[in-house]
């Protein structure tokens, strides 16, 4: 008999946060088998962005190699972006490697698996970035009843429907509880998103224990109880952490003090936030450029509230334009994401230079520095992250009238968790692990081939330290 492994992805789940869920036992079943695992903070990938961070952790490689850097991407001619799929992940992941080695797997909701790749062995329901749920046939009985948002189709959540949204999160995880316990498979990757669509959104409500959120991370436990029967690996893992920060920055903002940047009134360099069906107000009213060059010179906070007067005076659902975007065709460098193309490529050590000066950048590379392989060419010419410690997160790739503003609001950090339990596991604390890691962990534990060219190395479940 084949051994299994399960993987659970908590997409966004940090330790602070995992510990009060466990103190208050809303989730009893993980916090079981947290108490007899090897665990530890397990660092993001650079940028700590879900689509890299799950992308390596299921390959074992670093974007140079699978090509993933961010949701969106510009196009060649930085005329526009377009969202990746399936087809821009250029590694084999750890559920179609099982596969193609004659065992089989069962992969849930991880990103990027849309469009299916048919591989025999390999049995996938699609991604919330999918334009529609799709599944392998093989699993329809299954998981027909799987309700996802996805690309086309929001999730109850943004208009706080949270009865509506709970009969949504049950469809998910009763799905991978029965795909779990009756079929055969030797692999089960299932990611939950979401921790991190509600620590996005609602992190204060979860921090002071909101009973309608506390019943999501209630149901999604019952997963963990039906694994610990199920599985002779468990892993439980998170793409990155979340954290409070105090500032928000906007490296346009920066980068068009520089000089770098050209800005225009629209926004062609869309981000996911775009296309994705998000609380859109019904009209957009774009504020005097005479008042945004007034407003811009206050101090935030007032600034804020000044914005506030402005929309309550033009009534309701307006969104108050008060911002510029980039013009990808004139300018010089800008900012996509954690990402800055470079068009001028004799620039980029000036603009790293520049980068590394500032006080709320935590970090700036040029992409040799981090990264290898042969999808070098599909990365952003600088990688660069805010100075977290310090308080900073981006907001977005917006030209604000300033480059940092006070905020307090939630968004990822680079520390996420994992937790590992098989029989042979002494619990301890460990260091070291790395999201690499993780894929050829699980190739080595099925007896399976490792690609020669991994990043990451097999952990020791028995002499771990
Ligand atoms: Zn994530």
């Amino acid at each position: 008999m084949k051994r299994r492994v399960a993987v659970i992805g908590l997409d966004g789940m940090a330790w602070h946060i995992l510990d009060k869920l466990f103190e208050w036992n809303i989730m009893p079943n993980l916090k079981n088998i947290t108490r007899k695992s090897l665990k530890g903070v397990l660092p993001s990938t650079i940028p700590p962005e879900s689509g890299p961070a799950w992308t390596s952790i299921a390959t074992g490689v670093n974007p140079g190699k699978h090509g993933i850097f961010g949701f969106t991407k510009p196009t060649e001619d930085y005329s526009g972006t377009h969202i990746v799929n399936s087809q821009d992940v250029k590694y084999l992941r750890v559920h179609e490697m099982v596969a193609v080695q004659n065992l089989k797997s069962v992969c849930v909701n991880q990103l990027l698996t849309y469009p299916i790749k048919r591989i025999h062995g390999a049995y996938v329901i699609t991604d919330w970035l999918s334009p529609e749920i799709k599944y392998s046939p093989e699993i329809a009985q299954y998981a027909k009843n799987y309700q996802g948002p996805t690309l086309g189709k929001a999730s109850p959540l943004l208009e706080k429907n949270w009865d509506a949204h709970y009969t949504e999160v049950s469809s998910r995880v009763d799905t991978v509880n029965a795909l779990l316990e009756k079929t055969d498979w030797n692999l089960f990757w299932v990611v939950y998103s979401e921790p991190d669509h509600l620590f996005h959104r609602y992190y204060d409500s979860v921090m002071r224990k909101d009973r309608r959120l506390m019943r999501i991370f209630a149901k999604i436990d019952e997963t963990f109880k039906i694994v610990s029967n199920t599985a002779d690996l468990i892993i439980v893992i998170s793409d990155h952490g979340f954290r409070k920060f105090s500032y928000g920055v906007y490296v346009n903002t920066y980068l068009e003090k520089l000089g770098l940047v050209n800005s225009m009134r629209h926004q062609a360099m869309k981000t996911i936030v775009c296309h994705r069906q998000v609380d859109k107000p019904k009209i957009q009213f774009r504020i005097p450029e005479s008042l945004y060059r007034y407003l811009s010179r206050l101090p935030s906070s007032i600034e804020l509230i000044m914005l506030r007067v402005y929309k309550h005076l033009l009534k309701a659902n307006i969104r108050a334009q008060l911002t510029n975007h980039i013009d990808p065709k004139f300018s010089k460098a800008f900012a996509h994401g954690f990402g800055i193309y470079v068009k001028e490529k004799e620039l980029i050590d000036h603009v790293v230079m520049y980068l590394k000066k500032a006080p709320f950048i935590g970090g700036a590379w040029k992409k040799e520095e981090l990264y290898t392989g042969k999808q070098l060419k599909a990365m952003p010419d600088i990688v660069v992250i805010p100075n977290y410690e310090k308080g900073f997160a981006f907001r977005s790739d917006i030209i604000a009238p300033k480059t940092t503003v006070r905020r307090d609001f939630s968004n990822h950090h680079p520390n996420g968790i994992v937790i590992l339990y098989s029989e042979d596991v002494k619990p301890s604390w460990v260091k070291g692990i790395s999201v690499y890691d993780i894929t050829p962990t699980i190739l080595n534990f099925l007896g399976l081939n490792i690609p020669g060219d991994t990043d990451g190395k097999v952990i020791d479940l028995k002499n771990a330290k």
